[in-house]
Order: structure tokens, then C-alpha cells, then sequence
């Protein structure tokens, strides 16, 4: 982030400095005729003139521009173009706590700018007004995030005290209810350096702290965090205190005492916790760089406990992304297979947007996954996407017909059917006939023998919803009321 390269420009400026001679700003970038200008250890990457031209020459330069951007060992980076050269000098350090508490407690107003007032204000200003951000920075390296490059891997996090006295602003405010909406910034749980290494040795090059496995390094302790939210409980005029930034879910499993953990479900959920699992095939998460679905399964599995210890009503939200490079068609057919198994149909899905600078915008474009250069499997298709995006909502009658679809193209018409599992129940044809999607009209599924015959064994009744039902039209149409009336004639 740019405070301190600001000031520093501000400083050279006030003090009579030319503008073309303040090239050694930290955070910032310039034109100069020839690698000579710049002052930093410096690396070249493939000038614009070849990127624009050769994607595999685009790939290489992502690799150098991601690798490098850290503060402690990174390079500066040049690049030719034309017979001019862009030197981009390494990043700004990170804020200090000090720092950080400076910035966060300047005078902000806490409202919208009041061009959008003529527009009817700012619907979610009501969450904004009322949260507070405790941390920047995030080392959770999600390929397709632009946050590694903006805020910068290593954390940089305020002062308790400083977060306790904007909270007890915010009691002081006339439209505050006692309900605190968030203490969080890009990741909640993030209040601390990945490892004590980086702060001497910057971010590893060509790993990361937590996926697919989290780091041997790696320090798990969030009991500063835990302490920091007891705090901002115990302001008071505080009457709750939510997290609604995400949690990175793997980080909290590695905290050993499990306390943070116990106090998050018993305290800080609103109803919902929103948590970004992503996707559940390994290799797409492994192009997202998240880690493992079964990490989320174990998250999962012990939110669940806690919930039910703390005598909670509370739901996980899980975060999707379709389309994400290297997510095939059948891929996104797992993951509604693995939704209808959770028994969860997402309201709102994401498709993969190329947002700049990140390694899977490289992916998108070039069709490499620059960390390795291999060719990478890349849906830009407007209408494969859509029925990646429409498996994720598979329910819906507006996407009936995408879904149908995708299962016909990836050879899934398993999933058309009765059974629990199935995706769709099968349709009829405009003729009124049923097409049980590869079953001649009128045949019913049968259930396998091996089951029926358990079923019998353990005392159950043939299983009726198992049978097609007689319907004459359309596939979603109300039962009539046990008690309802007959119409009279
Ligand atoms: S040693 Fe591990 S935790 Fe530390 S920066 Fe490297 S990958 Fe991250």
C-alpha cells in the first residue's frame, strides 16, 4: 500500500526535489532510457513487445512479476518498451502497528461520498459504518486474488488498543444498535506473519504458507486475535461482536489450543459463516492454490460439533467459483454432485473474472499455469461457462435446460433420475412421453437388488418416491392438500 511512498514523494516535492528525479520511491514505477536508472537490485522480464506477441513470453513475465513483489528479497523489475524501459522498484515494507494505527484512526466520517445521495445512498453503508478493520496484508496466496499485489503478502496488524478505542467511537455513534458487524480486513484470522523467517527472509519463492498443505513453518497460534475479539466484546455498549470478513479455515485448524475456534461458533457468527472453500476437485483447487477439499470436510465436520455444543442455529456459506482455469465441464459436474451431497444449493454463484496481475488471469489468457508452464485447460467459452455456472445452481428451472445439457456433454445422465443423488428428475416430451434420458417411455428405474434386498432385511417398506410418478406435464407441480376440497362440478 502507498502511505509511506506518498509521503515520501510529498517530502521530496515540498523540499524542492524535480519530479523526474524521485525514482527510488519504493512502491513505485517509472520510464527511464536504460536499466542504469534504477537504484534496486533489479531483474529483466520479457519486454512488452514480446508479451504481447508470444503468451508463453507473457507466462515468464507473470512468474518473475509475481515471485518478486515482496518487500524484504524482491527485485525490481524492468521492462522494455520500445526503446524505453519501465522500472518497477520493489514494494513498499509493510506498516508498522504504529503505522498502521495512525491510518486506521484518522478522522474518517464513515459515510458515503454524497454524489450517491441523489442515487438513494448506499444500501450496505449500514455493515461498513459499523466494522472494523484490524489487520492488512494476507500470505493465504489465492491465485486468482489481486491482494498478494496490493496489500502485500506479510500482515501488518494494529494495536489492540487502537481497535478498542474505534469500537468505543462507534458506540458513540447516534445509528449504532450494539452490534458490531465485523473485526476482519482481507482475512479475519490473519494477525501475524505466516512464519518468524519472513520477516528476515521475505516469502518463500516458490511455495506457499498454506496450500495445498499448510507449511511446516508455519505458526498457528490466533490466540492475539481471540484476545483482541474479548476485548472489543467487553466495550461497552457492545452487544455483539460478528466476523463477516472470511475466515481462512485451514489457518484455524493449525491453531493447537482450539480455543479460537470454540469462541468464533459461540460468539461471532451471525446466523451464517461464509468460508471459501472454492471448488471440491483437488486439481482445480490445486490451480486456485487452496488447499484440499478435505481440510474444509475436517473444518466442516467440527463446525458442525461446535455449533451443536454451543446449542447454536448457525450454517456454513461456502464460496464457489466456476470456470476457474483448469475446471472442466466435468469437473464442475463434481462439484453440483458434491453440493447435492451437502444438501446445499448455493443463492449466489461466482464466475471466474480475470482481475489483474494475479497468476490465474495468466492462466486465462495464455492457457499456462505460469508456475510450472504447463498447458492448462482454460473455459472461455460465454456458453460453457454458463453451464458451469448453471450446474451450481442446478434446482432452478431456468437452468434445467444448461444442466441438461452439460450432463449430455459429459456423459452424466446418471444424475437424471430419482434417486438422491440424481441432479434432475427426468423430463417429458413435448409429445407428453417419457424420455428417461436413455430408458424407453414408461419404464421404471428399478432399484438394485442388493438394495431392495436390504431394505426388506432391515424392515423397510418399498421405497414409493423411489418410482416415477404419473405426472402428464412439467416436472416441479404442487401436491394437492390432503384436506383440500373436491371442486364441484
Ligand atoms: S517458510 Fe513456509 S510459512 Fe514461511 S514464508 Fe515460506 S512458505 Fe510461508
Amino acid at each position: 500500500m502507498g502511505e509511506n511512498s506518498m509521503r515520501e514523494i510529498a517530502a521530496r516535492l515540498a523540499s524542492g526535489t524535480p519530479v523526474n528525479q524521485i525514482t527510488d520511491v519504493r512502491g513505485t514505477a517509472f520510464l527511464a532510457d536504460s536499466a542504469a536508472s534504477c537504484v534496486y537490485p533489479k531483474v529483466e522480464c520479457p519486454s512488452f513487445e514480446q508479451v504481447s506477441a508470444d503468451k508463453r513470453a507473457y507466462a515468464e513475465a507473470n512468474k518473475i512479476q509475481y515471485e518478486e513483489h515482496d518487500p524484504i528479497r524482491g527485485k525490481a523489475i524492468l521492462q522494455r518498451h520500445g526503446r524505453k524501459m519501465l522500472v518497477v522498484n520493489p514494494p513498499s515494507m509493510p506498516l508498522t502497528t504504529k503505522e498502521m494505527d495512525y491510518v486506521a484512526e484518522l478522522p474518517y466520517v464513515r459515510e458515503p461520498h454524497p454524489m450517491y445521495d441523489a442515487m438513494g445512498g448506499v444500501p450496505s453503508i449500514e455493515e461498513v459504518r459499523f466494522s472494523i478493520i484490524h489487520n492488512r496484508g494476507c500470505f493465504g496466496a489465492c491465485n486468482f486474488c489481486s491482494l498478494a499485489f496490493h496489500q502485500g503478502r506479510i500482515i501488518s496488524s494494529r494495536s489492540h488498543e487502537s481497535v478498542v478505542r474505534e469500537a468505543t467511537a462507534l458506540t458513540k455513534h447516534p445509528g449504532f444498535k450494539g452490534y458490531i458487524h465485523d473485526v476482519g480486513g482481507p482475512t479475519a484470522n490473519f494477525r501475524r506473519p505466516a512464519c518468524s523467517k519472513q520477516m528476515k527472509a521475505g516469502l518463500c519463492k516458490n511455495r506457499a504458507c498454506l496450500a495445498p498443505e499448510p507449511c511446516p513453518n508455519l505458526d498457528g497460534d490466533q490466540s492475539d486475535y481471540l484476545a483482541l475479539l474479548r476485548k472489543v466484546r467487553e466495550v461497552p455498549g457492545v452487544k455483539k461482536v460478528f466476523i463477516r470478513s472470511g475466515i481462512r479455515f485451514d489457518y484455524l485448524l493449525k491453531d493447537k489450543s482450539g480455543e479460537f475456534f470454540s469462541e468464533l461458533v459461540k460468539h461471532h457468527v451471525s446466523g451464517q459463516l461464509k468460508v471459501a472453500p472454492e471448488h471440491c476437485v483437488n486439481s482445480v483447487l490445486d490451480y486456485m492454490g487452496k488447499p484440499h477439499i478435505e481440510t474444509y470436510e475436517k473444518f466442516k465436520e467440527k463446525f458442525q460439533r461446535l455449533t451443536q455444543k454451543h446449542g447454536k442455529e448457525q450454517y456454513l456459506v461456502p464460496y464457489l467459483i466456476s470456470s476457474h482455469p483448469g475446471c472442466t465441464l466435468q469437473d464442475a459436474v463434481r462439484l453440483a454432485e458434491w453440493l447435492n451431497k451437502n444438501g446445499r444449493q448455493p443463492e449466489q454463484v461466482q464466475d471466474f473474472y480475470p482481475t489483474p496481475g494475479t497468476l490465474s488471469t495468466c492462466m486465462y489468457y495464455t492457457g499456462i499455469d505460469p508456475r510450472t508452464m504447463e498447458p492448462v485447460y482454460v473455459p472461455t467459452d460465454a456458453h460453457e461457462k454458463a453451464m458451469q455456472r448453471a450446474l451450481m445452481q442446478w434446482k432452478r428451472p431456468e437452468k434445467r435446460r444448461l444442466v441438461m445439457e452439460a450432463l449430455r456433454k459429459t456423459g452424466r445422465m446418471d444424475l437424471v433420475g430419482f434417486g438422491k443423488e440424481c441432479l434432475l428428475r427426468p423430463e417429458r416430451s413435448e409429445a407428453g412421453q417419457r424420455v428417461a434420458e436413455g430408458k424407453p417411455t414408461g419404464q421404471r428405474r428399478k432399484k438394485p437388488v442388493s438394495s431392495v434386498k436390504k431394505d426388506l432385511a432391515a424392515g423397510k417398506k418399498e421405497d414409493r418416491s423411489a418410482k416415477p410418478k404419473q405426472k402428464k406435464t412439467g416436472w416441479a407441480k404442487a401436491k394437492p392438500k390432503p384436506n383440500a376440497r373436491k371442486k364441484k362440478r
